[in-house]
């Protein structure tokens, strides 16, 4: 059960624009690599970013990579002997994941070894097809007629926005968009891609199978606490054992911390499974018969309109007047 709450930031400007909400996880891998002399384990792009994978790092540059939300289910494959051989030569070992992942790894090490496995997960909304991300980078590369060289699910190049896209392609350029006109994003959070079994999360509540749970904090903006402010990205952290809150307190250097509650940091992964969209079947019969593309729009509309609501969004955004609309709607994001 969850012990304590906190919210955190790190002071690093160049840590938050890399992590996807107040840096956290950074915090703890640094103390992990640097003070423990322990391993890491999380979550990277492959070099051409078609998939996701779990690594292994040894050091912080090997681990820096593992900075940043990819909202897409990561492949496990190597990583539990690899785990599994560390433990067995007394190295300590940090391992972040989705919960289910997480879980999987404390069922597969023998409880003899799990003193020196730091187990740490994220609030989890589901995991998305790699097949649906595949499909959406080739239409991003298709239309900007390069191939992808970086790309941020939590950009933080937008002003106002808490979720933009962020892509660089080998030809200089980038797309920058919100999440509401976005493919990816939209298919996301509307519950078309995530994976069948997320509808039936048995992690989707306050009984957590790691030390340390970290969540981005969705409260709105005006209750913000004093001192965070200025700009969104903020981490809430859900202590679980006292290994957890020993290992955090320890890893608090560059940060502004302050002890919260859950009822603050509450969200509905907490207590209930996220619902499937109603549609997700039919969707995924136009996809495989017509295509990402074709699908996608029978849902949400035409590809064009939305490509041309983006650059009137971003122009707004960028010359404030957006902030101002927002303003006058009472909207604070
Ligand atoms: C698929 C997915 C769904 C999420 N849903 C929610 C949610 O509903 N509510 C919420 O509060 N937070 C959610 N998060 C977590 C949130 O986006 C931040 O990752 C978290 O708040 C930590 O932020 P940070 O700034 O501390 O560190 P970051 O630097 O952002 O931490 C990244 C950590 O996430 C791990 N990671 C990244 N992508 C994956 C992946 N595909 N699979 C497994 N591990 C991965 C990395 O290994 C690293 O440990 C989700 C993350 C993912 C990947
Ligand atoms: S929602 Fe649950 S089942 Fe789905 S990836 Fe997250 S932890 Fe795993």
């Amino acid at each position: 059960m969850i012990k304590k709450v906190y919210l955190a930031r790190t002071n690093d400007e160049n840590l938050w624009k890399t992590s996807s909400s107040g840096g956290a996880f950074w915090n703890l891998a640094v103390n992990m690599i640097e003070n423990h002399k322990g391993v890491c384990y999380g979550a990277k792009f492959t070099d051409d970013f078609r998939k996701v994978v779990h690594n292994r790092a040894e050091t912080l540059e090997e681990a820096k990579v593992f900075r940043g939300s990819k909202y897409l289910q990561s492949d496990m494959t190597d990583c539990y002997s690899l785990i599994l051989e560390d433990l067995k030569k007394g190295r300590e070992v940090l391992f972040s994941g989705t919960p289910c992942q997480v879980m999987a790894v404390k069922k597969f090490i023998p409880d003899a070894l799990q003193e020196k496995l730091l187990l740490v997960e994220f609030l989890c909304h589901g995991t998305p097809s790699p097949k649906v991300f595949r499909d959406y980078l080739a239409i991003q590369e298709n239309h900007y007629h390069s191939k992808v060289t970086e790309i941020k699910f939590r950009g933080k190049k937008l002003k106002n926005s808490v979720q933009d896209m962020y892509i660089r392609f080998a030809s200089g350029k980038a797309y920058k968009s919100f999440g509401t006109q976005d493919i990816y994003y939209n298919l996301f959070l509307h519950e078309m891609i995530s994976r069948v079994s997320c509808a039936n999360c048995p992690f989707a509540n306050e009984d957590r199978p790691s030390d340390i749970v970290l969540s981005d904090y969705w409260g709105s903006a005006d209750k913000i606490p004093d001192g965070f402010q200025k700009k969104s990205g903020l981490s809430g952290i859900f202590i679980i054992t006292d290994k957890g809150e020993d290992f955090w307190q320890e890893s608090l250097y560059h940060m502004t911390v302050i002890p919260s509650t859950l009822s603050v940091c509450r969200q509905g992964t907490l207590s209930h499974p996220i619902t499937m969209n109603k549609n997700r079947q039919a969707f995924w019969e136009s996809y495989h018969q017509q295509g990402l593309l074709s699908a996608f729009e029978q849902y949400f509309g035409s590809y064009q309109k939305m490509c041309q609501k983006r650059k009137v969004k971003n122009f707004l955004n960028q010359t404030g007047i957006l902030a101002v609309i927002h303003k006058l709607k009472g909207r604070k994001r």
